[in-house]
């Protein structure tokens, strides 16, 4: 399956596929993410691989949706980024 983020939609290899290839897991975390409940929005388990797509996909979606930029997130990302800068 592929998601197009811009667009919000699925599409199967079947289809014409547009946007980002995503996995079994991943499809069916954002699955759960659309119909779980608040309380269980986050109880589901994935790869490491699988979280990084889903971060990924996730993000992009929300920043093609709304038209704002998070400044906590870019912190968080840059402390994440300097992080693993001094690590090597
Ligand atoms: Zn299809």
């Amino acid at each position: 399956m592929y998601f197009d983020t811009r667009n919000g939609q699925l599409s199967c290899s079947d289809c014409t596929p547009q946007g980002s290839p995503v996995s079994a897991g991943v499809l069916k975390a954002m699955r759960h993410i659309c119909y779980s409940d608040d309380v269980k929005l986050f109880a589901f388990t994935l790869s490491e691989e699988s979280e990084t797509l889903l971060s990924a996909i996730t993000e992009r979606y929300v920043a093609a949706h709304i038209s704002k930029r998070f400044k906590t997130l870019e912190f968080f990302k840059d402390l994440t980024r300097n992080r693993e800068g001094s690590a090597l």
